[in-house]
């Protein structure tokens, strides 16, 4: 894999890209669209190195393991370590924000749940996590501004006020970094909003932090 965390503004993050730390059901719509219950702390899950992919190139989803759904989600990138860091110290360790696909093999995760088993076949497989360049975080003063929108060939899919996040990003920072320590080049990826759907090979995407970032890419 060739992937490198980049900025919009062409240059290359100085650091290698590390893990993602995500969290399940950080919006109510969309805990509600799939069955599941609001949390009362967040649900964390990691996806390594290995799953990032440009998501301005080629999305290629698995065949042949059932439904392949689309999680559009805020990416934080890590710029500085935070190690057990209090809500007021968090955002100084964000460098960037940007865009991810939690791309997640919907029928093989639920077989999983069923089993009791763990979701990593069905959210961390190689390139489960499509990633667009980033916006320097100097350039968003205030995060509960943003907003993100999917277009599945033409159609309006998922969209998203990050404002109704259930943890907002100092609380679920502080809170991940009571159990991971985040380093730079680490990713967070923040949940999705209602509209998950599955990912046919074709459909071409556009992925949108409104007035940021624009992202057109095909599904091979
Ligand atoms: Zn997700």
């Amino acid at each position: 894999m060739t992937y490198k965390h980049v900025f919009l503004n062409g240059g290359d993050a100085d650091f290698l890209p590390g893990k993602a730390v995500c969290v399940g059901r950080n919006y109510a719509e969309h805990a509600k669209e799939l069955n599941n219950p609001i949390p009362s702390s967040p649900m964390l899950f990691i996806k390594p190195a290995s799953a990032f992919a440009n998501m301005a190139e080629n999305i290629a989803i698995p065949s042949g393991l059932g439904d392949c759904h689309h999680e559009l989600e805020v990416a934080l990138l890590i710029g500085k370590t935070l190690s057990e860091a209090k809500p007021d110290e968090v955002m100084a360790g964000v460098l960037g924000y940007g865009l991810a696909l939690d791309l997640t093999l919907r029928d093989l995760q639920s077989e999983l749940k069923k089993k009791g088993h763990p979701w990593e076949r069905a959210k961390a497989f190689d390139g489960a996590c499509p990633l667009s360049p980033f916006v320097s975080a100097t350039a968003i003063p205030d995060w509960c501004q943003l907003q993100l929108r999917l277009t599945r060939n033409g159609q309006l899919q998922q969209e998203g006020q990050a404002k109704d996040m259930i943890f907002g990003i100092e609380a679920l920072l502080s809170n991940i970094s009571h159990s991971f320590t985040l380093n730079p080049g680490d990713i967070v990826l923040t949940g999705t909003p209602a509209g998950v759907g599955p990912l046919r090979p074709g459909d071409q995407l556009k992925a949108e932090l409104l007035g940021h970032i624009c992202v057109e890419s095909r599904v091979i």
